[in-house]
């Protein structure tokens, strides 16, 4: 077999390290598949690349466009995946483990993708929230906004997920106008090159965007700024010694942390040993197990069950674990494939040994396994192991000592805050899973463990079918988790992009703050002039466009008609004795929607035109009860806009509804789709 020199990809280059080439071993035949070195790699001009080429390029286009680049991204990943599947059975993975890794990681990107088109604007700057008056006038306002990080982000990534690990970290960063340097872990670094050479060849990435790796950092984190985010996943070891690098203490780098997690599951109180919750809990730790050769952090490492249910549990754990074909992953039989490494075994056997000081080892035998395939003989396969673990209370090592394989400790627990705090002991974990069919116990749960993780998927036989399971995790959920979990957060959608940019608070007047946020703020200039933005396409319509309305009086029998023809007779509006008595209003007053339905009668313009549709309404409020006699009159103002495709985009108005006083009697934001 060849053996593949990886090459760094460097200022826009592949390069090839000079020396010291680290051999890479498949974790299945043990032969040599490939060679890394970084040596020779200018690690300051790779710093300096991306600050100087890649961020302007990036930070030139508007969040969409860069939407639009994960997406072509994500399709030219799906399209050569066969490509990148056959280098994955070199990692030890099966099919399935690598349709995580694989299709999984174009999935990520393809979320962001569409995430970004909807909730970010086609800008280069994210208004958060809405705008603070801070003066009694509404002069002087506070918003707050994000820009991007003028650095760049250094991606550090793991063994076990090497395309999907690299393109969740790429996914938010890339949107967030922020340029790349990837740092594969060495084991697998060939499919993460692959993967990364596929979206090179697609052209769409701008020069300086991505650099890559392949083998140590030398002396890059020498030259980090607080500019500078380093986002890493990995062992809880590595994590500390570069959060302490002098550099990062100095410049007060962004470092997010995603390490060792010992993830537990609960199989919760109102369970019994012929609940569909029990099926439940037994199958997706045996899953857990053995996807990936359970190198997965959110791998459930802790299995909990009532003390009534152990000897249940672990028969039922051992039945369907002894059903697990362990051997070469390319084989259609096997269920498990290999561990990435023969040093990955090795450190698994020792950590099990740890483990069996506190508890004893009911399936599976570390050092003995039966392996399918003939080619498979060299390779770095283990069995999987159940632990149990009775005095899990005075126990230490099954809560602390992540076996980074098919390994799982089974412990009893008294009861439902016994359970609680036996998973506080993981000191932080990135997932836990709970199976109860009881919501009561789910809230308590939540209550008592949820500081202490990232996520908890609660799963029953209502939400079994669909589920995720216990080991996903998501591109609109975050993922990470506190304490030995690195206490970061990646993916969470948008908040995930916001790791790479900025928050600041932008103080000014309204005129100022649209200005700057290019959204209309109330209170700022508009242009009440001809013709009816009802008139204008979606490119042709400014920001600060306003319709102001005629009048309208609100009679009586307006109010009476309302009532009956929509069936809405509530006494409010009908009886002026008991509308008189209700703290809110003078006597019989107009229906809200009533208000609404007259507002629209005015501000439309009804002939065909370039609105296509209403889309609904936000942050609505009826602030001043309308009596009988009173007249109302609208302001709208086209506030802000998303171009959504080719043909349309969402237009956001700002509605003011007010009373002959100037009284505001509604306010809200009405969204409408016009055409481009
Ligand atoms: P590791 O040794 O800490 O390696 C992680 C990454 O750090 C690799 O890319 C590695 O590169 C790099 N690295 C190591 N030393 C470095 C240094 N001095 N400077 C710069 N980079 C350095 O972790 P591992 O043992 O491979 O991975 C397994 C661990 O990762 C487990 O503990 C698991 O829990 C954790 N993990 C966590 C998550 C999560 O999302 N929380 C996901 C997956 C894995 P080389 O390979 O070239 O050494």
């Amino acid at each position: 077999m060849t053996i593949a020199i990886l090459k760094n990809y460097v200022a826009d280059k592949w390069v090839e390290g000079k020396d010291g080439l680290a051999e890479i071993a498949s974790a299945v035949t043990g032969e040599k598949v490939a060679a890394t070195s970084s040596s020779g790699v200018n690690f300051k001009a790779m710093l300096d690349h991306a600050r100087n080429v890649g961020g302007p390029a990036l930070r030139k286009l508007t969040f969409h466009e860069r939407a639009y680049i994960l997406k072509d991204l994500a399709t030219a990943i799906m399209d050569r995946k066969e490509e990148l599947y056959a280098l994955n059975e070199h990692t030890g993975a099966t099919r399935k483990d690598g349709w995580i890794d694989i299709e999984g990681g174009a999935g990520t990107l393809f979320s962001f993708s569409s995430k970004g088109r909807r909730e970010l604007p086609n800008d280069t700057i994210y208004v958060d929230g809405a705008s603070e008056q801070i003066s009694r006038n509404g002069t002087f306002l506070g918003q707050h906004v994000y820009t991007s990080m003028r650095g760049a982000a250094v991606h550090i990534n793991a063994f076990n997920f090497p395309v999907w690990g690299m393109l969740e970290k790429l996914a938010p960063t890339l949107l967030a106008g922020v340029p790349a340097i990837v740092k594969p872990a060495t084991a697998t670094a060939y499919l993460c090159e692959a993967a990364f050479r596929i979206m090179i060849e697609t052209g769409r990435l701008p020069e300086g965007a991505v650099q890559l790796i392949v083998g140590g950092t030398g002396d890059l984190f020498d030259h980090l700024t607080g500019q500078d985010i380093v986002s890493f996943t990995g062992s809880a070891s590595t994590a500390n010694k570069l959060k302490s690098h002098p550099r990062v203490l100095k410049e007060g780098v962004r470092f997010v942390a995603e390490q060792d997690s010992l993830n537990a599951s609960v199989l919760a109180p109102d369970a019994t040993a012929d609940s569909p919750e029990f099926d439940l809990f037994i199958k997706e730790v045996v899953r857990e197990m053995t996807v990936k050769a359970g190198q997965k952090c959110t791998a459930i490492r802790r299995a909990l069950v009532p003390q009534s249910l152990m000897d249940a549990a672990q028969a039922a754990l051992a039945d369907r674990l002894s059903k697990i074909s362990v051997g070469d992953p390319a084989l259609e039989e096997v269920r498990m494939g290999a561990l990435v490494s023969a040093a990955q075994c090795a450190d698994v056997r020792a950590k099990v040994a740890e483990l069996a000081a506190e508890a004893k080892i009911v399936f599976g035998d570390p050092k003995e396994v039966s392996i399918l395939g003939d080619k498979a003989k060299q390779g770095a396969f283990i069995s999987p192991v159940l632990l149990r673990c009775d005095d899990p209370w005075a126990a230490h090592k099954v809560h602390s000592v992540e076996a980074f394989g098919p390994v799982s400790t089974l412990m009893p627990y008294k009861s439902l805050d016994d359970a609680i705090e036996l998973c506080r002991k993981g000191e932080g974990s990135l997932v836990m899973s709970l199976f109860t069919y009881d919501p009561a116990t789910a809230r308590e749960f939540v209550l008592g463990a949820g500081a202490f993780h990232g996520r908890i998927a609660v799963i029953n036989r209502d939400s079994a079918k669909e589920s995720t399971g216990h080991g996903s995790p998501l591109p609109v959920l975050v993922h990470g988790g506190p304490g030995r979990a690195g206490g970061g957060e990646e993916l969470g959608g948008i908040r995930g992009v916001m790791h790479y940019m900025q928050r600041t608070a932008i103080q000014g007047s309204p005129d100022i703050l649209t200005g700057v946020t290019g959204a209309w703020v109330k209170g700022s200039k508009y242009q009440a002039t001809p013709p009816h933005p009802f008139r204008l396409k979606f490119g042709e319509l400014e920001i600060g466009k306003t319709i102001e309305t005629a009048e309208r009086t609100i009679t009586l029998d307006d109010i009476e008609h309302f009532a009956h023809f929509t069936g809405d007779t509530f006494y409010a509006h009908m009886d002026e004795e008991a509308a008189a008595a209700n703290p809110f209003f003078p006597g019989r007053v107009a229906h809200g929607y009533l208000i609404l339905s007259f507002a629209a009668g005015l501000f439309v313009d009804p002939a065909p035109g370039p609105v296509l549709a209403n889309y609904g309404l936000d942050e609505l409020r009826f602030l001043t009860p309308v009596s009988p006699g009173d007249t109302i009159k609208v302001r709208l103002t086209a506030k802000a806009k998303k171009k959504r495709n080719d043909e349309y985009g969402e237009v956001r108005w700002d509605v003011a509804v007010t009373n002959q006083n100037g009284d505001a009697v509604a306010s809200y934001d009405l969204l409408t789709m016009n055409a481009i």
